[in-house]
């Protein structure tokens, strides 16, 4: 049944990109056939540079759409969970295409990543799919305003102001990853019940309510957690917490347990 929910909160984020990506493919099939119709006219005219140059914008058109689906069939087929030592900034940025084109017209998100190279113990494929989730809940949020969606990444360290204590472990560092909205936010009642499977103020095929709980599921089995910061009528700010993986030197300084095992 876990196996069965995981696949449904894969099908959800894969089924909100491909609408983003359905759009752009069709934007450059239009460039294609433009360029060929050009090309035949231009063979009919005899003007065989002019038919040269159609046919090579369509190739590189074609080309582009080819990366367009690989990128998304890569996306969809990666199914195990495998936890290991990823860069959050780096997962982040190689994520921003595909993040803008999780919305049929492109959506304006700004980046603010930290300049920090800490890596953190977790499932790249599960970290996706939780940033594509909060980001398709922001620009949800924001349908009838607009407005960018900010992702933020920042070092934080248990005992720091808006870090809880609840990670036993004095002076733990952390990445804080962020993603912001100045949408519609959430009254208290549904802050409340936000994170609950299949909880949803979506109408139907819109929401499935699995997105929030399948990010507190992600930070959970990364040792992490999520806060929620929410003003109806203002915005949400959602966190992730993850516990930063400190991996031995050569000397055994800084050894620090894997985090899964640490918090387990
Ligand atoms: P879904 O998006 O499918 O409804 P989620 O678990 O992601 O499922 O979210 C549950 C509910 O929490 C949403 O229906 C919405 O009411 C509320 N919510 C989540 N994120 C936001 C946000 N960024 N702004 C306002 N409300 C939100």
């Amino acid at each position: 049944a876990e196996d069965q929910l995981r696949q449904a909160q894969k099908m959800e984020a894969v089924g909100h990109l491909t609408g983003g990506v359905a759009h752009d493919f069709n934007n450059l099939l239009m460039v294609i056939l433009g360029n060929l119709d050009r090309a035949e006219r231009s063979l009919k005219e005899l003007d065989l540079d002019r038919a040269g140059r159609g046919i090579e914008q369509a190739r590189s058109g074609a080309k582009r759409a080819a990366l367009l689906t690989q990128r998304l069939l890569t996306f969809s087929r990666r199914q195990q969970r495998e936890p290991q030592p990823i860069d959050p900034n780096a997962v982040i940025a190689g994520m921003a295409d595909l993040i803008r084109q999780s919305s049929a017209s492109t959506l304006v998100v700004d980046f603010h990543l930290a300049d920090c190279p800490w890596c953190v113990l977790a499932d790249q494929n599960q970290f996706e799919i939780a940033l594509l989730n909060l980001v398709i809940n922001a620009r949800d949020a924001m349908a009838a305003t607009g407005g960018p969606v900010t992702i933020e990444t920042a070092r934080a360290t248990r005992g720091e102001e808006g870090v809880p204590d609840l990670i036993p472990v004095p002076g733990q560092e952390f990445m804080r990853i962020t993603v912001r909205d100045t949408g519609a936010g959430m009254s208290p009642e549904v802050a409340e019940r936000a994170c609950e499977p299949f909880f949803t103020t979506k109408a139907a095929g819109k929401g499935t309510g699995l997105g929030l709980y399948q990010v507190v599921d992600f930070a959970t089995n990364s040792g992490g957690h999520v806060m929620i910061d929410s003003e109806p009528g203002v915005g949400t700010a959602v966190t992730i917490l993850l516990p930063r993986l400190v991996i031995a030197d050569a000397t055994g300084e800084g050894l620090q347990p894997p985090a899964a095992e640490r918090f387990a």
